[in-house]
């Protein structure tokens, strides 16, 4: 029988890229993402793949929709082997100017969403034994970049939760584990170009390179597939049975500093 996955966040980006994968490896796919045509993205992929497949447009800023979307994925597939917490977003500001709502929302998406979820599928998990569980932390879950507070704190988070997540899975065969990204050329970075030319004063051509690519001892953006990849390295792979509780850095040597 087809295993599942459910990734939030993957109508866009690196959640996107990683269904793809998934969908490409035969796995049904649960979508969920804020975009407009996301029932459209989901369809096609699951077209193009030939998988089955539900889309819920659940906002992970709300803990009644994360239930209900972790019901209506059991509901179908009956078991969920894959969790991805992925669904993230971004805001620039020095502390002093940053909005309160701004970092209510992104401790509750980038880092809450995924205690909810984690704590609605781990009980299917554990009575079937299996589970593979990734939480997409950051470069920004290991080290700190100035005017991104909330997020910084986020993405650290999750890496305590990924640990503890990794601690109370392992004698149920359910592993966690957290991917730190460098810089991957996706809508979320595209969107704090404006804020990074203001915060730094800059043109947009030296946000990328002074800015993002600064740190990367490779001077390139990582790929969504590269990304994929790994994920399905964790998840899909008996050589990573029993690696967890990692956070794995794909981020082009940065935190190598
Ligand atoms: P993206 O903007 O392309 O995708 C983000 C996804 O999250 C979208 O599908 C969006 O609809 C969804 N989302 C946002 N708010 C939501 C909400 N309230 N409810 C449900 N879904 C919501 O960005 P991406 O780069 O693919 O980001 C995916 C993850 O990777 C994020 O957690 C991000 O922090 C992380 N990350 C990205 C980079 C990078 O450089 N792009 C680097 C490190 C980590």
């Amino acid at each position: 029988m087809a295993k599942t996955a459910l990734i939030t966040g993957s109508t866009s980006g690196i959640g996107l890229a990683t269904a793809k994968a998934f969908a490409a490896k035969g796995y049904n796919i649960v979508f969920n993402g804020l975009e407009e045509n996301g029932a459209e993205i989901a369809a096609s992929v699951a077209k193009e793949y030939n998988v089955d497949y539900i889309f819920s447009p659940a906002n992970m800023l709300k803990p009644e929709e994360i239930k209900q979307l972790a019901t209506e994925a059991l509901a179908k597939f009956g078991s969920i082997e894959v969790l991805m917490n992925n669904a993230g977003i971004q805001f620039v500001s020095p502390i002093e100017d940053f909005p309160d709502d701004k970092w209510d929302a992104i401790i509750a998406i980038n880092l809450t969403a995924a205690f909810h979820l984690t704590k609605a599928i781990l009980p299917s998990m554990k009575a079937n034994k299996f589970g593979r569980i990734i939480n997409i932390s950051s470069a920004h879950g290991l080290i700190a970049s100035p005017f991104k507070s909330a997020y910084v704190a986020a993405k650290h988070g999750i890496i305590g939760l990924t640990k503890v997540t990794a601690l109370e899975g392992g004698e149920f065969g359910i592993t966690c584990n957290a991917i730190c990204p460098g810089y991957v050329h996706t809508p979320i970075v595209d969107k704090q170009i404006p804020d990074q030319m203001k915060a730094h004063n800059m043109t947009k051509e030296e946000v990328i390179n002074k800015v993002f690519l600064a740190e990367h001892a490779i001077k390139d953006f990582i790929s969504v597939e590269t990304i994929a990849e790994s994920i399905l390295f964790l998840a899909d792979s008996a050589a990573a049975a029993t690696i967890t509780g990692i956070a794995l850095p794909l981020d082009a040597g940065w935190t190598a500093h």
